[in-house]
């Protein structure tokens, strides 16, 4: 097993209904990783406020994606509170000077070059991974770059702020919201994320392709991206959310 690591909570934001941004700081630990990567957050279930769990180990672990970039002592985790989750709602529970026990981060999602044309897709959570992967692709990549993010409405899109910053700062990306309960005011496309990709890309074949969300979503652009004619061996994906949580959580 990786290195435990003791860090301090040093900012909470709400950046949506149900989603919160942690800054956590080690005191003498630089994070070095690659950005997409996430670390587990261990805690001992005795603590954990959720009442149907059903686990049997004494510790909770979590994987949890830094959405800042490395070389620092400070990561960021922006996270989901699910009602009854076990490790998600002990994390909206904690507030500024509260320690929290990490290990290294790690993982299969990030960039793998970044001198190709990328397009980012994402729903939900998943956009963590996407967060960090296109902050270093805007620093040190050379290509286009296509940031796909699709949520329900407009309250629960989160890093709004930073990718129209992003987007602003630099010609070579390009930022589309997708929204699957949009309300009038939205001018927006609406839907499915993955059924917009094609009025933004002109070419399937020769680009890297970033898939992070509910599982149905991964699969589906999987699929139509293999009908487009994109080279699987560059599509690289990441499935962890469900479905039916997070409509109840909303
Ligand atoms: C590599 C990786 C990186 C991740 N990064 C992030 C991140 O940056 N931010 C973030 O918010 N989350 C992230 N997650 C998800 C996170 O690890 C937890 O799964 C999530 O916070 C729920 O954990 P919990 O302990 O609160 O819920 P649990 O106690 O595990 O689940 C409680 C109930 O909630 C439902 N539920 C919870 N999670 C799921 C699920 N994934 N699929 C289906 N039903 C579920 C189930 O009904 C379950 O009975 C990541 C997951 C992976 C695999």
């Amino acid at each position: 097993m990786s290195d435990i690591h003791e860090v301090t909570v040093t900012s909470v934001h709400q950046m949506t209904p149900n989603v919160k941004q942690f800054v956590l700081e080690s005191d003498d630990y630089t994070f070095e990783f690659d950005p997409g990567q996430h670390t587990h957050v261990h805690f001992p279930r005795e603590e954990s406020p959720a009442v149907d769990d059903e686990e049997s180990s004494d510790e909770v672990v979590r994987p949890y994606t830094s959405t800042a970039l490395p070389g620092t002592r400070k990561i960021t985790l922006a996270i989901k509170r699910y009602p009854d989750g076990t490790a998600s709602t002990w994390m909206h529970e904690r507030t500024p000077g509260d320690t929290i026990e990490i290990d290294e981060l790690g993982g299969n999602l990030y960039l793998r070059d970044l001198d190709s044309d990328a397009a980012f897709v994402s729903t939900g959570t998943g956009i963590t991974p996407m967060i960090a992967m296109v902050k270093q692709y805007v620093e040190e990549g050379s290509g286009q770059a296509t940031f796909f993010f699709g949520e329900k409405d407009e309250e629960h899109i989160f890093y709004r702020e930073t990718l129209d910053q992003l987007e602003a700062q630099n010609d070579n990306l390009e930022v589309v919201y997708v929204l699957s309960e949009a309300d009038d005011e939205w001018s927006g496309p609406e839907g499915h994320v993955q059924d917009h990709l094609e009025e933004h890309l002109d070419d399937f074949g020769d680009r890297d392709f970033y898939i992070c969300g509910v599982p149905e979503m991964v699969v589906e652009t999987q699929d139509y991206l293999d009908e487009q004619g994109a080279d699987e061996e560059r599509v690289y994906v990441e499935g962890w959310e469900g479905d039916e949580v997070s409509d109840e959580s909303a």
